[in-house]
């Protein structure tokens, strides 16, 4: 059985001593982190290189201390204790295991060092062992050594390792980084399913927002060492709070153009495109997804048509306008509605209807989202 565990994070900050001899001031890696993160779920923590992901977990494994702010696993203050009083199991990217030591070594590893009350007696912890290993699918390669497996099969022993104390916390960082395409893949399918099955609340951190997208019951995005936003993966996807949100979640990218709200219409470039609610008359960013073009002869919106590529389930439309901040736009056109490409030629104008909810709007300066229309 599992005791899982609500992790609290309040006011976690870290900051580090420059070491640039140009530029005196502190790197805050972590800035003001508040988070409730809830029991027995999957988090994606997720931004760009840098931002801050590696320090927010050493803070809540208890590798690094933070500078202020209090961590609390339920209603224990956690903060001041280390790492092995946390009962947390690590997962880092490069899997770190002994490489003298078989499977069933590295796995019994965390066992063997329990004192006291905890300490179990050798048919326990190869009971546990293999309970971990089974639940990882490496219950047949328990005598092999890590050199002797493949990357895939190596991160599993990892997982396994840090599964076999049954944590309260689990903590990943990256760990799907080394692998090749197929196996991230499989291997991020089996992170989700053995996260259910021992429904541990666990942190999965990642700088892929497809990785993150897929597997989390919510996402928080991060940038420069502050939380961006918080939510349901497509929640954030469909809402998100600011361009940088808008622009890190989704492939192909969202599209952003320069424009402007004047009487109530939102214009790009010189096009009267849709309606702006009550949002007062000012320059605007303007982000579109690639889902959110209709193709349309009388659409309010045109741009010039570069190239037509069809790929299977989707058709997409690349095309290009002044107004654009990207250098290409990429509509996504599904294919359920028979059109006839034929018709559509390159450096041609195109014309598209837009659809009001996958159209985001921009403070110019901030960057914040202005909200309009229903919501
Ligand atoms: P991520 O995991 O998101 O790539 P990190 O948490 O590793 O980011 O780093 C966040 C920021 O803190 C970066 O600017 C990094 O250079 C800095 N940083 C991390 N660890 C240290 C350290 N031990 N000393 C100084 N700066 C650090
Ligand atoms: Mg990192």
């Amino acid at each position: 059985m599992v005791i899982s565990m609500e992790v609290v994070l309040r006011n976690l900050t870290k900051r580090f001593p420059s070491r640039d001899r140009k530029n005196h001031e502190d790197v805050i890696a972590v800035n003001d982190f508040n988070f409730e993160i809830p029991d027995g779920k999957l988090i994606g923590l997720l931004g760009p290189s840098g931002c801050g992901k590696s320090t927010t977990l050493n803070l809540i494994s208890g590798l690094q201390k933070p500078t202020s702010g209090r961590i609390f696993f339920g209603e224990d203050d956690v903060t001041e204790l280390p790492p092995e009083n946390r009962g947390i199991g690590l997962v880092f990217q490069n899997y770190a295991l002994y490489p003298h030591l078989t499977v069933k070594q590295n796995i019994l590893f965390p066992l063997e060092n329990l004192k006291g009350k905890d300490k179990l007696t050798k048919a326990e912890m190869l009971d546990k062992a293999m309970e971990a290993a089974k639940l990882v699918q490496i219950d047949e390669l328990m005598d092999r050594k890590p050199k002797e497996l493949s990357g895939g099969q190596q991160q599993r022993v990892a997982i396994a390792r840090a599964l076999v104390k049954m944590p309260k916390v689990l903590l990943l960082d990256e760990p799907l980084s080394n692998l090749d395409a197929r196996l991230r893949l499989q291997t991020r399918e089996e992170i989700r399913r053995i996260q259910r099955e021992t429904k541990i609340t666990t942190i999965f951190v990642t700088h892929d927002q497809e990785e993150a997208m897929s597997i989390s019951d919510m996402i928080v995005v991060m940038k420069e060492g502050i939380v961006q936003q918080i939510g349901k993966p497509q929640e954030v996807y469909d809402s998100p709070a600011n361009l940088f949100v808008a622009k890190f979640l989704g492939t192909p990218p969202v599209n952003v153009f320069e424009g402007q709200v004047k009487g109530g219409r939102l214009l790009i470039g010189e096009e009267d495109v849709m309606e702006a609610g009550e949002v007062p008359d000012q320059e605007v960013y303007v982000g579109i997804r690639p889902e959110g073009f209709r193709l349309q002869e009388d659409g309010e919106f045109s741009c010039k048509l570069n190239r037509v590529e069809v790929m299977g389930r989707d058709i997409s439309m690349v095309s290009e306008n002044k107004a654009s901040l990207n250098s290409t736009i990429r509509a996504i056109i599904g294919t359920e509605n028979e059109i006839n490409m034929d018709q559509y030629k390159e450096n041609t104008s195109v014309r598209f209807h837009l659809l009001p909810h996958k159209v985001f709007l921009f403070h110019k300066e901030t960057e914040e989202r202005i909200y309009f229309g229903e919501r």
